[in-house]
């Protein structure tokens, strides 16, 4: 048997596939182990959103390769969006790499393996998109009470800042009934709460020509698999979110009433130039119809500071947008210009460093005061929580937990366990999260 450490970088999307890698070479005899230093095989898996997420790979590399030198007998992999798009840079910054390996070729794995075993260094890129459901290796999911299917891999809206398009290709939809199999197992397997993957996740069936299939309809046959579990579904893309999609939230008692939908601007001409499908009047008009329908539905977006050529005035228009629209939650970041991406090429327009940076200063403030203002509305109020883990100090156990809106729920318990659901009164609040007693 060998070690092999996986240090995955970048979002939920990735993390998955870390589990499908590492559920392939289980087949191979290698253990997943949580310590690099005693891993005969590194991989990186890595994330190319942002420049500081590419940086992050290149240092971490820089450290593998170091120990490389004091023992030649492991082998450095890099995969993810890092590799699909760099495989020249890589081969030059870091010619002791053993495999580069592309987000379309991890069903290789196998064969690309034996190769490195061999002492070859084998780069495998390819842009041709894998089906996953035909292959049948198995997933090794880290223990938990969440476990994440993706439904859908891929985008085809092309936001002008985003590499996604061309790390991870177009569309393409998982088989509803494999995607429901895979479910039952991740149920029998003990785990409460599914989230249902996508770079995209409302587009859900678009590419597979049947109007049956859409993630409305997913949803419900999910919601009538027997246990006791519940379901997310992340990242959904504004105008995608159809009445329909809506109804079946309302309709499944185990769907969480929780959206993720990534706003990125207040400003409908900043929408406009990063190519995103809608206004800022149809942002507000799904979030009031949302609101509307759900009184307790947690509703978080994320933004950009200082995209190519925002003006003051159309910044003021996302802070305004986080405060009008009570916004539970936001993740942030400053514009990061992307290779092979049309913002990218806006250099013209591009802002200084330190503007980009105060804007997200202060788009960091908005965020922490709409928190804590959407956490104070639950203070008395009942919540459904899974709990996800506890520690215990002085002799005291909190159980830490998250509703089904999302939020992450303190209380002290020594009767309920990791992996239950409970009610839980909230008596306090602050910015990141709620603290309560059990009811
Ligand atoms: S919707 Fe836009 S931001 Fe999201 S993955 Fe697709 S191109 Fe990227």
């Amino acid at each position: 048997m060998k070690n092999v450490y996986i240090e995955t970088l970048g979002c939920q999307m990735n993390k998955s596939d870390s589990e499908r890698i590492a559920g392939i070479l289980s087949h191979f005899g290698y253990i997943e182990t949580n310590n690099e230093k005693n891993a005969d095989l590194l991989i990186i898996n890595t994330c190319s959103i942002r420049q500081l997420s590419a940086d992050k790979a290149y240092s971490q590399l820089g450290v593998w390769g170091k120990r490389k030198k004091t023992n030649p007998e492991i082998k450095i992999a890099i995969c993810g969006c890092v590799a699909q798009q760099d495989k020249e840079k890589i081969k030059k910054r870091a010619p002791y790499i053993d495999l580069i390996f592309g987000t379309h070729n991890i069903y290789e794995l196998p064969e690309l393996i034996k190769r490195v075993e061999n002492g070859e260094k084998v780069c495998s890129i390819t842009n041709k998109p894998y089906i996953a459901d035909q292959n049948n290796f198995k997933i090794i999911r880290k223990p938990s009470v969440n476990a994440w299917i993706p439904i859908i891999e891929g985008c085809n809206n092309f936001c002008t800042y985003c590499v996604v398009p061309f790390t991870r290709g177009r569309e393409r939809s998982r088989n509803p009934e494999e995607i429901l199999k895979e479910a039952q197992n991740i149920i029998k397997e003990g785990f409460k709460e599914i989230t249902l993957l996508g770079q995209n996740v409302d587009s859900y069936g678009k590419d597979l020509n049947d109007n049956n299939i859409t993630l409305a309809n997913l949803l419900r046959k999910m919601n009538s698999l027997e246990g006791d579990f519940r379901i997310r579904f992340v990242t959904s893309y504004p105008s995608d979110i159809t009445d329909d999609l809506i109804d079946a939230v309302g309709e499944c008692e185990k769907v969480c009433k929780y959206f993720h939908i990534p706003m990125q601007s207040g400003n409908s001409r900043i929408l406009k130039e990063m190519n995103r499908h809608y206004t800022k009047e149809q942002y507000y008009e799904i979030v009031s119809k949302i609101r509307s329908r759900f009184p307790d539905v947690a509703i978080t977006s994320d933004f950009i500071a200082g995209f190519p050529g925002e003006t003051e005035e159309e910044f003021q228009d996302t802070l305004n947008a986080i405060e009008e629209l009570k916004l539970d939650y936001s993740n942030t970041a400053a514009y990061s210009p992307r290779e092979f991406t049309k913002a990218g090429k806006m250099i013209d327009k591009f802002l200084p460093e330190e503007v980009k940076y105060e804007r997200l200063e202060r788009l960091n403030e908005k965020n922490r005061e709409m928190c804590l203002k959407s956490n104070e509305k639950f203070i008395n109020k009942k919540m459904r929580v899974l709990v996800e883990n506890k520690t215990e100090k002085n002799g005291k156990i909190t159980l830490n937990s998250r509703a089904d809106n999302n939020k992450i729920v303190h209380f002290e318990s020594d009767k309920i366990n990791i992996g239950d659901f409970a009610y839980v009164k909230v008596t306090k609040a602050q910015t990141w999260c709620l603290y309560g007693e059990p009811v």
